[in-house]
């Protein structure tokens, strides 16, 4: 064990850690950072750098070993999502709901699914996403209407799934249905299918967004699809939901260090150019009004970054961790809205420009508010598990 030097962290890092860090930091470095403004700005699909992503093995991050995956800790791909956060977030995008989706089929699927799909998805053979969003259903996720009708030894599927992120290059998704639409309550009505790209299945346009460019996030329509019935995740109806929510424990990891990663990368880009940038003959990090931004700044990425490895050490230690998932991602997805606004401020008109970054990351920035459950949502969850853990 040593302790991480670099300012992305100030926690202990293990040796096999710091490898993986460090040929991450040196990709991002050398093949990402000096083509994320033109690649951006392009909308364009970064795919020579997905290649690269395979030969890192970040596509099996989190995927046990014994399937071909890297088997990290929560803890560890906090470390990689948040650097990769620094330098375009979007990356991160390519993998996460990827690795929600193996770590769906990993807790819930039967064994010989995880054989067929696991080390499949860890090569990025496979490329998975989560598709849960409906046009009418995002966070009342018990009001989804995609049904699964089963028919002999298969299901019929008919519905439309919206916000898919990799919902273009990927091959392969998570999807929730209904498969009894009157169950009382609702979530036992609802499961979960490995759906492969094939007919029946469209992807019926991409969607444009403020930020979040390069990536891929579209609709996707089923119009009886045809899915063998042991695709269905834990080959047992009823499931989805707890399926879909397990999953989101890692999302909100995941979404928690993008956080942390945007909020730093907006204080390092204006603690830099704070020192840099003269006015009234000295640079403006001399005058107080700028210090007390940057010390405010700073303060949210340190605070950020304790509640997200707090979130992931639950999570890796296997105890209920929606509290802790739940602060973390609430907390440092607002730390990333305000810092890049403030990086914005002083960065003055140069801010406003897009031949800086932090315009980008003050665009990539709200989607942390909204994705894996909005932050009304955690602060609601929140509540409920304070109240759960103090009876009176
Ligand atoms: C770029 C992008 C990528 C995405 N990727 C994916 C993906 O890969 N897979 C996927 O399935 N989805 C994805 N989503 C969808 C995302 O998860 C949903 O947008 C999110 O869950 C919110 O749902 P909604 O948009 O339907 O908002 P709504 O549920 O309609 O909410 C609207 C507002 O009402 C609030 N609200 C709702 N219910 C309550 C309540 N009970 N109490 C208080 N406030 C409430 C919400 O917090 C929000 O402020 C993505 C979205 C975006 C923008």
């Amino acid at each position: 064990m040593q302790m991480s030097q670099n300012n992305h962290s100030t926690f202990e890092t293990t040796e096999q850690e710091d490898l993986i860090l460090d040929a991450l930091d040196r990709w991002l470095e050398r093949d990402v950072r000096p083509h994320v403004l033109e690649l951006e700005h392009a909308d364009t699909y970064p795919h020579a750098m997905v290649e690269q992503m395979k030969g890192l093995g970040l596509f099996g991050a989190t995927i046990p070993e014994a399937y071909g995956g890297l088997g990290l800790s929560a803890t560890s791909y906090a470390r990689i999502v948040e650097r990769i956060s620094t330098v375009w977030m979007s990356l991160s995008g390519i993998i996460n709901s990827h690795l929600i989706m193996a770590a769906c089929v990993s807790r819930m699927g039967s064994e010989a699914q995880k054989a067929d799909y696991l080390p499949r998805f860890a090569t990025g053979e496979l490329r998975g996403g989560l598709a849960l969003t409906e046009p009418d259903a995002g966070t009342d996720l018990q009001a989804i209407r995609t049904l699964a009708v089963r028919r002999g030894d298969h299901y019929v599927i008919n519905g439309t799934k919206t916000w898919i992120s990799n919902g273009i290059e990927g091959s392969c998704f998570a999807l929730l249905v209904k498969t009894d639409p009157e169950a009382d309550p609702r979530h036992r009505g609802m499961s979960m299918f490995i759906a492969e790209k094939g007919d029946g299945f469209t992807v019926s346009r991409k969607l444009e967004k403020l930020g979040y460019k390069g990536i891929d996030t579209a609709e996707l329509v089923f119009t009886d699809y045809i899915v063998p019935a042991d695709r269905l995740i834990g080959l047992k109806e009823g499931r989805g939901m707890q399926t879909a929510l397990g999953g989101l424990e890692l999302g909100r990891v995941n979404i928690a260090a993008r956080g942390c990663g945007v909020a730093a990368a907006a204080l390092n880009d204006s603690v830099a150019y704070a020192q840099t940038r003269n006015t009234f003959g000295k640079p403006i990090a001399q005058h107080q009004a700028i210090q007390l931004k940057l010390g405010e700044m700073a303060t949210k990425v340190q605070a950020a970054r304790l509640l997200t490895y707090d979130a992931a050490r639950a999570y890796d230690s296997g105890q209920r961790c929606d509290m802790e998932a739940g602060m973390a991602k609430y907390y440092a997805s607002e730390a990333a809205i305000d810092n890049t606004l403030e990086a914005i401020r002083i960065h003055g008109g140069y801010g406003y420009s897009k031949e800086f970054h932090v315009e980008r990351y003050f665009r990539d920035a709200p989607l942390l508010c909204i994705g894996e459950g909005t932050n009304e949502i955690q602060r609601m969850i929140i509540a409920k598990q304070l109240i759960e853990r103090n009876p009176v």
